[in-house]
């Protein structure tokens, strides 16, 4: 049976949760987020939930035995047979040999792990353009969707702002902690020969593209 166990990876910005949506629609592959399935069980206030909370709101990792577990009990759902689509896991190189084995277990491994790449100044224009409208709550990008008169509402005329967790230090502190995190799993994947980068700074149509391009010499 053909398979596309995947591992999507790509630094805040980098239109990772844009193209994570094409992929499982295209390929019917569940989509995979363990910050998704922390935020469902907080909301549902389960024991899992309570366990989460503390490190999620320090902004701090949830410890690798807990992550691990939920990641071993999803991929042994029925529809993870045909595939699935990891986002968010694994984060630690521990979490990546664990990953291993419970694929091992099953009698698969990871194909591809898809890197989408954007350079830092870009992620950097990306995250620290968005603007919001002081009276109606509007947003905009200085990129992407700018609006017609620099810092006014295109809707009702009031003052552009920029929240305070957009601005160019904390972002870059975000960027710096994701990009420390990042490179051991992305050696740790190279060394393996199945990672994949795909040139991110590009439309999103193409950048997608380029994703089947390499998905489809798997089926
Ligand atoms: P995300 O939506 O992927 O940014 O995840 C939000 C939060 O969930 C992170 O800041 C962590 O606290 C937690 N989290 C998500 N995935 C993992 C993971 N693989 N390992 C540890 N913590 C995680």
């Amino acid at each position: 049976m053909i398979s596309l166990n995947l591992v999507l990876m790509g630094l805040p910005g980098a239109g990772k949760g844009t193209q994570a949506e094409r992929i499982v629609e295209k390929y019917h592959i569940p989509h995979i987020s363990t910050g998704d399935m922390f935020r469902a069980a907080m909301a549902n206030g389960t024991d899992l939930g309570k366990k989460a909370k503390e490190f999620m709101d320090a902004g701090a990792l949830v410890p690798d035995e807990v992550t691990i577990g939920i990641v071993r009990e999803r991929l042994a759902e029925k529809d993870c047979e045909k595939g699935f689509l990891l986002d968010g896991f694994p984060r630690t190189v521990p979490q990546a040999e664990a990953l291993d084995e419970i694929l091992k277990d099953q009698g698969r491994s990871i194909e591809f792990v898809l890197n989408i790449n954007v350079d830092k100044e870009q992620l950097m224009a990306r995250l620290t353009g968005r603007r919001i409208c002081k009276s109606c709550g509007s947003t905009y990008h200085l990129i992407f969707n700018p609006p017609s008169k620099e810092n006014v509402c295109n809707r009702c005329g009031g003052e552009l702002y920029q929240r305070a967790d957009d601005n160019e230090e904390t972002v870059l502190n975000r960027l710096n902690v994701n990009i420390n995190q990042s490179v051991p799993l992305l050696t740790f994947f190279e060394e393996k020969g199945i990672l994949r980068n795909v040139n991110g700074q590009q439309a999103i149509e193409k950048v997608f593209e380029d994703i089947t391009k390499l998905l489809d010499q798997l089926t």
